[in-house]
């Protein structure tokens, strides 16, 4: 089994600055690649700020935020990333940008590597089918926010060998993070189960059954939910809902899985959730 020390994270989005906090933090040499130098920078100073909110709360001392901080590079050229065991990649979700990173992580990772992808719900076996080596190729899906949650949804796609799947899995309990394996179908288990639940909840406010805070409370009160699902939905990223809700649609063929007309809405007004300040509602 490949034996991971060094581990690239491709996007420092909500989610990839997550991955690479943890990675840092579980003693892991990271490299943090993002297209976008603003991206990089927001996420590289959100890290440090989770860090110092730490040592405040005394969750861990400053020897450990400064260790974990000497773990972290950010780069802005992909082909420093030549030296990862393992990349997981957590960029826009998006086939197209997602394909062409695959594309371009194949020519830059060093031969061995795993290429990992933090997709929510685009198909592994497609991801894998765009590079060389698709055995070396597995979904690696952690959940929002990244240091709180503790599941690792890994995917297996057709020709994801056991050897990648179980170094992906050991690097995930490494991280601290419990696995579950899931099989390459669209949207695998969670969004399987939790986004035709959020779109659901669009309807229901779209057909003006409730409004957007009795809906919230309703599941939250009424059903245990710790957030009601369209709080949930503007913290996820209402594009990264509708496009969750799209590869279900187009992946499993049923018309149960239309994405909601007011979510459509929402996001063609650019009112993506609480990254930007605004979506179901403001920030
Ligand atoms: P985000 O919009 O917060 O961040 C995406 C980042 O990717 C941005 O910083 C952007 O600059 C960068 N990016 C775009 N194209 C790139 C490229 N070609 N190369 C490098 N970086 C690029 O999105 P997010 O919420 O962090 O989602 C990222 C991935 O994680 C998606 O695949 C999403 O489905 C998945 N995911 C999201 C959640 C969630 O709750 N938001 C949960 C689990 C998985």
């Amino acid at each position: 089994m490949t034996d991971i020390k060094t581990i690239g994270v491709v996007g420092a989005g909500q989610m990839g600055r997550g991955i690479a906090q943890v990675a840092a933090m579980s003693g892991y040499e990271v490299f943090v690649f993002d297209i976008s130098k603003e991206g990089l920078d927001f996420g590289l100073q959100f890290i440090d700020k989770q860090l110092g909110r730490g040592v405040e709360k005394g969750k861990w001392d400053q020897a450990f935020v400064d260790s974990t901080k000497s773990n972290l590079t950010g780069i802005t050229d992909m082909a420093k990333l030549n030296t990862c065991d393992l990349i997981i990649e957590a960029a826009t979700e998006n086939k197209k940008i997602k394909f062409e990173i695959f594309k371009q992580l194949d020519e830059v990772a060093k031969p061995g590597a795993i290429l990992a992808s933090n997709t929510s719900s685009i198909s592994i076996t497609e991801i894998a089918a765009v590079t060389k080596r698709p055995e070396a190729v597995a979904g690696m899906h952690f959940m929002n926010p990244v240091p709180v949650m503790k599941l690792v949804e890994t995917i297996t796609g057709l020709e994801t060998s056991e050897a990648t799947i179980s170094a992906v899995e050991a690097a995930s309990e490494k991280m601290g993070k419990t696995v579950v394996r899931a099989d390459d179908v669209a949207g695998f288990a969670v969004n399987r189960i939790l986004m035709p639940m959020i779109n659901e909840a669009f309807y229901t406010l779209y057909e003006g059954v409730a409004d957007a805070k009795g809906i919230d409370n309703a599941m939250k009160l009424g059903c245990n939910q710790p957030m009601g699902p369209l709080e949930l939905a503007d913290f996820i990223g209402l594009d990264t809902c509708l496009a969750i809700m799209e590869v279900l649609h187009e992946g499993l063929g049923d018309t149960k899985y239309r994405a909601c007309p007011l979510l459509k809405k929402y996001v063609t007004a650019g009112r993506f959730g609480r990254k930007v300040g605004k979506g179901v509602y403001e920030y």
